[in-house]
């Protein structure tokens, strides 16, 4: 019922405002090395000497599109193990894009996640901690576009599955994307975390905020 109010929305949104771009995957496998080598600044321009192919691709037009971000930019993605997608993020917030990420809580700890590489570089990172999947798979740039589909920020999807994804640049479509982010954003606050029992807390003495900030109970 919600997805159909959500797809009439559109459809309304639709008549006054289009849709600027829809991908579809798999993607071709390209290179996408010039892209970034590009957005890190000048610096000697070397060719590719990679095997892949160098032209277009559904890949390249996401980083392509991620590196346009200016000020900030909000990932709202159930899985994001895709190195590709993941260096331009990391370039974005060395450029000192106010970078935010969400995520599920089960999948950013598998391997090949990109989340742990994020935070490490001083990402601010908030997952889930429902019983349920935080599955969203949206981005938001510059508080101007809305990045949404099927697509999983993986390389298996990106490459294998048939996925789709809108790119709409539009103030209203954003507005509420934006407002789902932070509602996501504050629900998921590290203060109010509640992931372990008190009982079998183990307190870690300077490791473990969460056992300083909810001292261990005996
Ligand atoms: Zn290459």
């Amino acid at each position: 019922m919600a997805l159909e109010a959500a797809a009439y929305w559109l459809l309304l949104r639709g008549r006054r405002r289009r849709a600027r771009e829809v991908l579809f995957f798999p993607s071709r496998v390209t290179c996408v090395e010039g892209l970034l080598a590009a957005a890190a600044g000048p610096g000697p321009t070397l060719q590719c000497a990679c095997p892949l192919p160098h032209g277009e691709s559904a890949l390249g037009r996401l980083v392509g599109l991620l590196l346009t971000t200016r000020r900030s930019l909000e990932l709202c993605l159930f899985a994001f193990s895709s190195p590709q997608l993941g260096r331009a993020v990391l370039l974005l917030h060395r450029r000192g894009v106010r970078v935010r990420v969400v995520t599920d809580a089960d999948y950013m700890v598998l391997a090949g996640s990109q989340v742990g590489r994020l935070r490490k570089a001083g990402i601010q990172v908030r997952h889930d901690q429902d019983e349920g999947y935080m599955h969203h798979k949206f981005a938001i740039i510059d508080k101007k576009v809305v990045i949404t589909g099927s697509l999983n920020w993986t390389t298996q999807a990106i490459q294998t599955n048939r996925e789709n994804v809108l790119i709409m640049e539009d103030a209203d479509c954003v507005k509420v994307f934006l407002a789902e982010f932070e509602k996501l954003w504050e629900n998921y606050n590290p203060a109010s975390y509640i992931f372990f029992p008190e009982e079998k807390q183990v307190p870690k003495k300077n490791k473990c905020s969460l056992a300083i900030e909810k001292p261990f109970n005996k």
